[in-house]
C-alpha cells in the first residue's frame, strides 16, 4: 500500500509499504478517506517526538471499515467512521469515567513510540486501529468524511477548550492564536452562546480567516492587545480567554493579561516545557485556570450533531485540499505557515 513515512527532520517521503493486518481481536482495519496535517504533526516532522526512521506518520482520520477482529461487537466491513486520534482502551477507571486522555494505555498513531507501543500512523491505504469498539464513532450518512474529519482530533480539543473552562451564555471569548485549534475554538464559542470573539494572532493571513467567520481581529504585532481587548471589554477583559498557540510562555502570558477578574482562561495550546507562572496575581484577582487535551470519544456525538445541523463547519478553515502524494507538500506548507489547514483526500 501507499504510504508517507518520516525518515528525519523535514525528511517525508511517499513509499509502498506493507498492508497492518488484526494483531488483536479487538482491532479493526481502517481505510482512511481524509486525514487531517495537524500542528501536532510538525512536531513529529521536525524530529522533536521519538517517531523511528520508517514510520508512518498521521494521526487525524475518517474512512471506512476494512476489516474486524473476532471481538468487535459494534462495527463491520464498510462502515463509515471517524477514528480518535488518541488511542484509549474504553477499560481502564478513566476511561470509565469518560476522561480517555487520561487512559493507563494511552497512546496515539504516527508517532512512533511515544508512549511505549507504536501505532503507526494514518497517511496511508490501511490503517491497523486497536480497541475498535472505544476508539470508533459511527457516522450518520448525511455526514460528508470531509466535514467529519477534525472530529478525529482538532475538533474536539477546540471545543473542551470552550465548554471544559464553562463558557457562560454571553461571555466575552478572547482567542490567544488562531492557527486551525484557536479558530476553531472561536467557532465552537460562538455556536454556544458567546457575545462576542475576540481573534488575536501576529499573522495576517490567520486574522483575515477570523474575521471572515465573524470575529473581531487584533493584529498582535501591530496593536497592543491589553488595551485593545479592554476597549471592547467595558475595560474589564474577556470573560474567557482561550490560549490555542501553546509552545511557551508568550501567550499564555497573554491570555492571563486580557482575562477579567474572576475570569476563565482555557489552555489548549500544545506545551511540553515547564514554566512560571504569575501565580500571586492570578490568586488576588482569582481567575481560574483550566487545561484541556480534547476528547474525540466523549465529544465527538454532540459534535457530530452540532455539525449536521449546520450550527459548525470545520471545512471552512481548510485552505488546501491535497493528495497521498502531494502531503509532503503540504507538511511543507503548514509548517511555513503557509496553509491554515490542510487536509490529504485519500479515497473520494
Ligand atoms: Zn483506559
Amino acid at each position: 500500500m501507499k504510504s508517507v513515512k518520516w525518515y528525519g527532520p523535514y525528511d517525508l517521503r511517499v513509499e509502498e509499504a506493507e498492508e497492518p493486518k488484526i494483531v488483536k481481536e479487538t482491532d479493526a482495519l481502517v481505510r482512511p478517506a481524509y486525514v487531517g496535517i495537524c500542528g501536532t504533526d510538525m512536531h513529529v516532522y521536525k524530529g522533536y517526538l521519538n517517531i523511528v526512521p520508517g514510520d508512518i506518520i498521521g494521526h487525524e482520520f475518517v474512512g471506512v471499515v476494512e476489516k474486524v477482529g473476532s471481538h468487535v461487537r459494534r462495527f463491520k466491513e464498510g462502515d463509515r467512521v471517524i477514528v480518535s486520534c488518541w488511542i484509549a482502551d474504553g477499560e481502564c477507571w478513566y476511561c470509565m469515567k469518560g476522561f480517555h486522555t487520561q487512559c493507563v494505555n494511552i497512546n496515539i498513531f504516527g508517532m512512533g513510540p511515544v508512549y511505549g507501543e507504536t501505532y503507526q500512523g494514518a497517511n496511508a491505504e490501511l490503517v491497523r486501529v486497536p480497541y475498535a469498539d472505544t476508539m470508533l464513532l459511527k457516522m450518520p450518512d448525511d455526514l460528508s468524511f470531509e466535514k467529519a474529519l477534525m472530529i478525529s482530533d482538532g475538533l474536539p480539543a477546540s471545543y473542551a477548550g470552550i465548554v471544559e473552562a464553562g463558557l457562560a451564555p454571553g461571555d466575552s471569548v478572547g482567542i490567544v492564536g488562531c492557527g486551525p485549534i484557536g479558530l476553531l475554538a472561536g467557532m465552537c464559542a460562538q455556536s454556544l452562546g458567546a457575545s462576542q470573539v475576540i481573534a488575536i494572532d501576529l499573522a495576517e493571513t490567520r486574522l483575515k480567516v477570523a474575521k471572515e467567520l465573524g470575529m473581531i481581529t487584533i493584529d498582535a504585532s501591530k496593536q497592543n492587545v491589553g488595551e485593545e481587548v479592554r476597549n471592547l471589554t467595558d475595560g474589564r477583559g474577556v470573560d474567557l480567554a482561550v490560549e490555542a498557540a501553546g509552545g511557551g510562555d508568550v501567550p499564555l502570558l497573554t491570555a492571563i493579561e486580557i482575562t477579567r477578574k474572576k475570569g476563565k482562561i482555557s489552555v489548549i495550546g500544545f506545551h511540553v516545557l515547564d514554566y512560571s507562572l504569575p501565580a500571586g496575581q492570578l490568586w488576588l484577582t482569582e481567575k481560574r485556570m483550566s487545561f484541556s487535551i480534547g476528547d474525540p470519544i466523549t465529544h465527538g456525538p454532540v459534535l457530530i450533531e452540532l455539525i449536521r445541523k449546520g450550527r459548525l463547519d470545520p471545512t471552512r478553515i481548510y485552505s488546501h485540499i491535497l493528495s497521498l502524494e502531494e502531503a509532503p507538500k503540504g507538511f511543507e506548507l503548514v509548517d511555513k505557515k503557509k496553509a491554515i489547514k490542510a487536509v490529504v483526500k485519500i479515497k473520494p
